[in-house]
């Protein structure tokens, strides 16, 4: 037996199109588009990639974009005061800077600079507290495609034993909430973490975000489990050439999973799908009109 592979660019697919539909709906509600601004600061190359395809979805989710591209030297009151002048934009739904940050910029700042209901990346404390409480805010859009994912392949997970490897603010730790406020029994493990393979194997759920390649092997993963590969980790062969792998070892865990995200093609598409989604979420908010449910809810139940 081998695992089902979890379609995450058809589940990302499906949500952008779900979202595009609500947008359109909202505009001839409200009569204006969500808008989302997009803040780099500086020439990183992976993350001019990213700030292009949030820009291009943005535009095909029927969205504004506001791309905001600053110098390298930038200082970090000038983008504290950009970051003042987005908040006070009515026209602007959704703010994101784009990490990493140069060093003269203090990143914690910035977010905590960022008006919390206008934080689609969700990394404000207050949206940090308002997911460990169980309030509505909004949570990081990589572990939220995560938990979507996981949906997709069992509708309830209460009960379910599940295992985050990786406690980092913006995938880790805020997938531990998600998977607890789905009744989940959760355990966090980490770079201390004593037999990590056999907490591992323990899980009915387990997702990796770590950023060491191929670190779980298929004898740790627990025989029909549901297992979701955040990490994105070039490797680079002796004759030049390279690829993008996961955190899991692919080959051996698609012999034991019941399910498992592939390395592209998983959860990074979602990421940029949950970015509209949270978007569209803030811009009904703002407007006190209504979020329409099948966004989250497809009645088709996902891809
Ligand atoms: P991070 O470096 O901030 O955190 C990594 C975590 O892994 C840490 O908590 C650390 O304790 C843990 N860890 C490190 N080595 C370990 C080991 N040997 N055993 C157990 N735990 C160990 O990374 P991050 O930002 O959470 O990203 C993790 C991975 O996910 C990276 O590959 C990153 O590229 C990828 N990522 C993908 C997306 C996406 O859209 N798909 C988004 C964010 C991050």
């Amino acid at each position: 037996m081998t695992a089902r592979i979890i379609d995450g660019k058809a589940h990302a697919a499906a949500l952008r199109g779900r979202v595009a539909t609500a947008v359109a709906a909202f505009r001839a509600v409200t009569g204006r588009a969500p808008g989302l601004a997009v803040v780099l600061v500086g020439e990183d190359a992976a993350s001019s990639v990213y700030v292009r395809s949030k820009n291009r979805a943005t535009g095909e989710a029927g969205m504004r974009g506001f791309e905001h591209r600053l110098p390298a030297d930038t200082s970090e009151a000038d983008l504290l005061a950009l970051i003042d002048r987005l908040n006070a934009d009515p026209a602007v739904d959704g703010i994101l800077v784009q990490l990493p940050l140069p060093a003269q910029i203090d990143a914690d700042a910035v977010i905590t600079r960022i008006d919390p209901d206008k934080d689609v990346d969700g990394f404000h404390p207050v949206n940090v507290g308002r997911l460990a409480s169980g309030l509505a805010g909004f949570v990081p859009c990589t572990p939220l495609g995560c938990l979507m994912l996981l949906k997709g392949v069992a509708l309830s997970l209460s009960g379910l034993d599940a295992v985050v490897v990786g406690r980092s603010a913006i995938v880790g730790k805020p997938m531990a909430q998600l998977l607890l406020a789905e009744s989940c029994t959760v355990t966090i493990a980490h770079s201390r973490t004593r037999d990590l393979p056999g907490r591992v194997r323990q899980a009915d759920v387990v997702v990796a975000a770590v950023g060491v390649p191929g670190l779980v092997k298929g004898d740790w993963i627990k025989p029909g489990a549901t297992v979701i590969d955040v990490g994105i980790n070039r490797i680079v062969r002796a004759d030049g050439s390279s690829s993008l792998v996961g955190d899991v070892d692919f080959a051996s865990a698609v012999q034991v999973a019941g399910a498992i995200t592939p390395v592209p093609g998983g959860v990074g598409p979602m990421t940029i799908a949950c970015l509209m989604r949270n978007a569209y979420v803030s811009a009904c908010r703002r407007e006190g009109a209504a979020i329409d449910p099948r966004v989250d809810a497809p009645e088709d139940g996902g891809a």
